[in-house]
């Protein structure tokens, strides 16, 4: 199983967290909202082979936290991924919106000048603006739409683009997600949680939960499990061989 967009850090009990997901074998990206939780996920996760640790700056921080792009640019140098970035368009952070274009822009000049990352995308409210920062700057990096909910237009638009998408549970659960799921190709898709700010019945998503997501997704496709279970390890794989860098992790 694959969690390409989870908090590992803000579970209550991280550190069991990250022993279960190890035990099971789940591939897990730990995104960061903050540069300066980098380390500490690090440490964290030390030994656990199949958990990577994304560097990035979560946009709903960027009014208090922008002075610390310079800390993702710095922390770049020590892994392939970044996120969670983006923009949120939702009311609350309208205030900062031009900074958060500015910070967004900002770091993915950064990841190209890196050699290319694979990025973890926040775009709710801001599909327009997220895919703007995308094709004007990116050439190697790979970008992941997280939970995308923009609109048809602007899902085609993404997928010209080239970019990737990942989809959990939570997602699914309307119709707008299950719809937009059907959509995406099927060669560039993930499966997430984003947990634990997602949950079930006030338990939040685990790692290894991502699996709740395969019979909708199998319904989506009009697959089995297991096909969508292949297909989805495949991309991982792709995804995973796609950028070989010497500073890879
Ligand atoms: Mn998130």
């Amino acid at each position: 199983m694959i969690d390409i967009h989870c908090h590992l850090d803000l579970y209550p009990n991280p550190g069991r967290v990250i022993a279960e997901a190890d035990a099971r074998g789940a591939f897990v990206l730990a995104v960061t909202t903050t540069p300066k939780a980098f380390l500490g996920n690090v440490r964290l996760t030390e030994g656990r082979k199949r958990i990577r640790v994304a560097v990035g700056l979560h946009p709903e921080l960027v009014a208090s936290r922008y002075r610390e792009v310079d800390d993702v640019r710095k922390f770049m140098s020590q892994t392939k991924y970044v996120g969670e970035i983006g923009i949120d368009g939702s009311p609350d952070y309208s205030s900062s919106l031009k900074l958060q274009i500015e910070v967004f822009s900002t770091i993915l000049k950064d990841a190209e000048a890196h050699g290319g990352k694979i990025l973890s995308i926040h775009s709710r409210g801001a599909a327009t603006a997220v895919l703007d920062g995308i094709e004007k700057n990116l050439i190697t990096s790979i970008p992941i739409l997280h939970w995308f909910s923009g609109t048809r237009k602007e899902l085609d638009r993404a997928i010209e683009l080239g970019c990737w998408f990942s989809v959990g549970p939570a997602m699914l659960r309307g119709r707008k997600g299950r719809e937009l799921l059907a959509l995406m190709p099927r060669n560039r898709l993930l499966t997430e949680t984003d947990g634990p700010f997602t949950s079930d019945g006030g338990i939040p998503f685990m790692p290894w939960d991502v699996e709740a997501a395969l019979p909708i997704w199998a319904d989506a496709w009009s697959c089995s499990i297991s096909e969508v279970d292949r297909s989805i390890r495949l991309n991982l794989r792709k995804l995973l061989s796609t950028l070989d860098q010497p500073h890879a992790e």
